[in-house]
């Protein structure tokens, strides 16, 4: 079961960003109760009422997937005190102490992937016919423009990630504008 909990916000004036919080998904599989991305902590209690309406409460949340340690991906992690953290072992911020390797998540029904170029550091988990991407695309006009995420830290590996997440043919839930299904692509 997948449930987009939040669908993110990204806020410019004048080009530049005033205000950002990623989308939240919840995944339960056999093994795992899962959250992909905790957003900003502007939205904590938005969080914890929308996983109320479907019945979850923070602290049965096992697992934490970060696609990448940018602010408002991990606002909320502190939240799912019972869960283990997971994320690139490329992020520049990467600490051992409070985040797993994500090679070490194990779950029959989860693929994670590599999609840098937004960060060197940033995967994309595959879930049925889902795949979030965090920041590889930000906006469903990256997938749907091939533009790269306007922050990238190497461009051409950014277009290459966008690329191989277009190619799973699957529907998209994007860093901060919700879900493009895969209809809307193709
Ligand atoms: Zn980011």
């Amino acid at each position: 079961m997948i449930k987009l909990i939040y669908e993110g916000e990204l806020i410019r004036k004048d080009g530049f960003i005033i205000k950002a919080a990623s989308s939240v998904t919840y995944i339960k599989t056999e093994e795992h109760n899962i959250i992909v991305d905790t957003s900003s902590n502007h939205i904590e209690k938005l969080i914890i009422k929308n996983l109320e309406s479907i019945n979850v409460k923070p602290e049965d949340i096992d697992t934490v997937i970060n696609t990448h340690l940018h602010y408002d991906h991990i606002g909320n992690n502190d939240l799912f005190e019972n869960a283990t953290w997971y994320c690139s072992t490329k992020e520049p911020t990467f600490e051992a102490s409070e985040f797993k390797d994500y090679r070490f998540f194990k779950d029959k029904e989860i693929e994670i992937i590599e999609t840098p170029g937004h960060t060197y550091g940033s995967i994309s988990v595959i879930y049925k016919d889902y795949v979030i991407v965090g920041d590889a695309a930000p906006l469903k006009e990256n997938i749907l423009k091939k533009i790269p995420p306007r922050l990238h830290v190497d461009r051409e590996l950014a277009i290459k990630s966008l690329e191989k997440i277009i190619s799973l043919k699957k529907n998209i839930i994007t860093g901060h504008d919700g879900i493009l299904y895969l209809k809307e692509i193709f």
